[in-house]
Formats: structure tokens, sequence, C-alpha cells
């Protein structure tokens, strides 16, 4: 199943190669072509160093056995302990998540903490499974990844459809295993189990931190900006708040089964009640029913696109009318439609930039747990602003010194210091 996956190239419609690790290695290369980089070298750096495909056995409710796909990718870590989420989704293939590793090895090299890259993933649809059943395929899971992860080897964390219980599960098991409490080898916990206060509102946070950072930029001001946001899970939903909180105005949200808008603006409180009860955000009450896809095509001043790879694509990037394009997703925005809406003068912050809010705090989260000594939300916020705010303005600087887009601003940097760490420590033997 799998390599019938990774070796068909998938191609939509203006024959844009779709694949995500390929995509990857094509935002590498980009990069790669200006950072004089030893040839050797740079084939070290395109690779995952490990990669590891698992056939999961998962006993169901109804007494049947079922066998899961599962993956974890180590992609770099000479700049510390690889890093990453896992994410449970029908759709994940294993070249999804190589490219998602690489992703973590550059966010967390342009943000500059000291982690490589990684990233896990699990083919289902964790809505259908129960909460025994997901409880098991976790455990059974983190039991196959233990011999690999570690809070010194490789952290994992939440992504897409994974949450603090998904967490609280893989520290239990990998605890008991050892014998002794790790809260260290994951992060994303329940605050109570050795989580950090901010963790699970920090990618939304490290996001606006960046769009307020843009709109200085841009000459915007933030409270009289307005927003669309694909996608309202943890990341796009927290983002719509924050953003709100700043005056912004909230005019479209979408989530995979449909799409709202309001010219006036939404009311973002009631917005998530909706959703917290209907599991959608779909017939909000004042807000105009469109397509999922139109959200993208909105007038606005920003928009965020915060659900999954290959959103905007050449196949509708002349659609998008927004001046700021933030990455809240990993990947949202193919190779080709970078170059489109680079050319209009839109200014993309990178996903490795706008959302590497979330693994920024997780790295916290792991400094305290190392520590056994906690911080309040208040110190973890303003750690927090003075990393983004500072990874921003370097990632501009470097864009503007190499005339480039801000991805390959961020990817020259990243590809800078990982390669430093990766020469000065050798390849060995
Ligand atoms: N899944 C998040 C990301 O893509 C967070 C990873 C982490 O905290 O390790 O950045």
């Amino acid at each position: 199943m799998a390599a019938a996956r990774l070796a068909a190239p998938v191609k939509n419609e203006t024959e844009e190669d779709l694949n995500p690790f390929r995509i990857a290695m094509r935002q590498f290369d980009t990069a790669a072509d200006r950072c004089n980089l030893d040839p050797g070298l740079r084939e070290v750096l395109r690779r995952p160093r490990r990669a590891l495909s698992l056939s999961l056995p998962v006993k169901m409710d109804d007494g049947s056995i079922r066998v899961f796909e599962g993956f974890r990718v180590q992609h770099n870590s000479a700049r510390g302990p690889c890093k990453g989420g896992i994410r449970y989704h029908p759709g994940v293939t294993f070249d999804e998540v190589k490219a998602l590793a690489s992703w973590m090895t550059w966010k967390c090299a342009t943000v500059n903490i000291p982690f490589g890259g990684a990233k896990g993933g699990i083919v289902c649809d964790p809505h259908s499974l129960s909460h025994g059943e997901l409880e098991r395929l976790t455990r059974r899971y983190a039991y196959e990844i233990m011999p690999i992860i570690g809070p010194d080897k490789d952290i994992p964390a939440p992504d897409v459809y994974t949450d603090s219980q998904t967490m609280a599960w893989i520290m239990d098991t990998y605890s008991m295993a050892q014998g002794s409490n790790a809260p260290g080898v994951v992060t994303g916990k329940p605050t109570f189990l050795g989580g950090s206060f901010g963790r699970s509102e920090a990618t939304a946070r490290g996001c606006l931190f960046c769009v307020r950072a843009a709109c200085a930029e841009m000459g915007l001001s933030l409270p009289r900006t307005t927003v669309a946001i694909q996608g309202f899970g943890n990341a796009g939903s927290i983002a719509a708040q924050l953003l709100a909180e700043q005056g912004a105005r909230i005019i479209a949200v979408s989530d995979s089964q449909g799409g709202i808008f309001n010219p006036a603006g939404l009311d973002t409180v009631k917005l998530l009640e909706h959703k917290q009860k209907n599991g959608t955000v779909n017939e909000f009450p004042g807000a105009k029913s469109i397509p999922s896809e139109a959200v993208l095509a909105i007038e606005c001043d920003i928009l965020i696109p915060a659900a999954l790879e290959n959103q905007i694509t050449l196949g509708n990037v002349d659609m998008v009318k927004a001046r700021i394009v933030a990455e809240a997703a990993n990947g949202p925005t193919t190779p080709g439609a970078d170059i489109t809406l680079h050319k209009k003068g839109v200014m993309v912050i990178p996903d490795v930039l706008a959302n590497a809010g979330g693994v920024t705090v997780s790295y916290f989260e792991w400094v305290q747990d190392l520590q056994e000594l906690f911080w309040d939300e208040e110190d973890v916020n303003r750690r927090l602003e003075r990393v983004m705010v500072k990874a921003f303005s370097d990632v501009l600087a470097n864009a503007k010194k190499h005339d480039a887009p801000m991805r390959t601003g961020a990817y020259i940097l990243a590809i800078e210091r990982v390669a430093k760490a990766l020469v000065v420590r050798g390849i060995w033997p």
C-alpha cells in the first residue's frame, strides 16, 4: 500500500507534482543553490536520517483485529534531539511524513531552538475509532517507536487530529517501560502532567506575532485588517480568537465540511462554541455558507491556511486576493503557487516560521520538564514573543539580502545553521 502510494507521483490538473517529499526537496534545493554547500553535505541534508515503517495490530471493540499502518521519520539531529508531531489521518503517507520531518528540521533551525526534525503518522480516521481503540492504537505505536524516541533522542508532540490525551498515553507507555516517569519524552501534554502553560495556544500565538510583524512591514494596521482562515482546528480556531482580540475582522472561515462568510465579521467566541457543539463551522447563524475552497479566494488582507498541505496551488493561486499569507499549516502552498504569489507582491510567511510557535513552546515544555521547574503563562508567552520577533526579523533580513521570498530566506538561514553543526560535528566514522 505505502509503496504504491510512494511510486505514483500525484499530479493535479496543472501537472504540478504534489508529492510532499519532492516538494520539500525542491524547496530545500531552491535555497541550497544559494548556500555554497559541499555536494555531499547537501545530499545528507536532503534525506531523512532514519525512517521507520510500522504495522500496528489493534484489538477493536467488536473483538476483531485490525492492522494500521504507521510511520516515524527522523530527518536530522545535528543541532539536537529530533522533534516533531504525530498525525492521525486517513490520507497520511510515508512521503508526507518524510516531508513533514524535514520541515521540522528547518523550522527548529529557523527559530534557533536546539532540536532536529522528526514526524510521525498513523493512517487512520480517528473520528471513527472509540476512545479505547484510540488508546490501544496509540500505545502500540508508542511501544513500536520506543527504541528510537526518548527525552534526548526524539520527542513527539501533537499534530493533526492528535492532542494532549494522545501525548499522555505515549508518555505513560514509555514511562511504564522505562520504570520511571519520563515527562520529557513528549510535549503537548496536559499541564497537570508536565505540560506547559500556553502550549495549546502557541502555534496560533506565534502566527499572530508573525502577522503583526508582517503588517508593520507591509504598512497595514492590524486592527483594521480583514482575515480569512482555512481550517478551524487547534491552529485556525485559536488564531481567529487571538486576531479578533487584536481588533482584526475575521470575515471567512472553513473546515473540512464547509465554509462561512460574513463581511461584517464573525463573532469568534460564538463560532468556537458552535464548532464545539456541532463539530463544524457550517451553518453558523448570521453567516453565508460558501464552499470550503472559496475561503482562499476571499477579498481580505490576511489569509491563514491552517489545514493541510497543497491547498494553494497553480490551479487556484490566481484567485488569492490577500496581501499576506501566513502558513499556520505545514506545506499549504505548492512551489509553483509560491512563485506566483511572490511575483504578485504577496508576503508569504512560510510555515517554518509562521507555525513555529508550537514547537518553540514545545521546547519550553521540554526545558521545564527536564528542570522540574514550571513557568507561568505570562513567562511562556513573553519568551515565545521574543523568539518569534527575532526569527521574523532574521528571516525578513535574509530574504531582502538575497532578494528572495521569505521561504527561501528562512531556508537559507536554517540550512546554514544545520550545515554548520554538521560540519563541526563531522561525518562519523
Ligand atoms: N506538530 C507541530 C508542528 O508541526 C508541533 C511539533 C512539536 O511541537 O514538536 O510544528
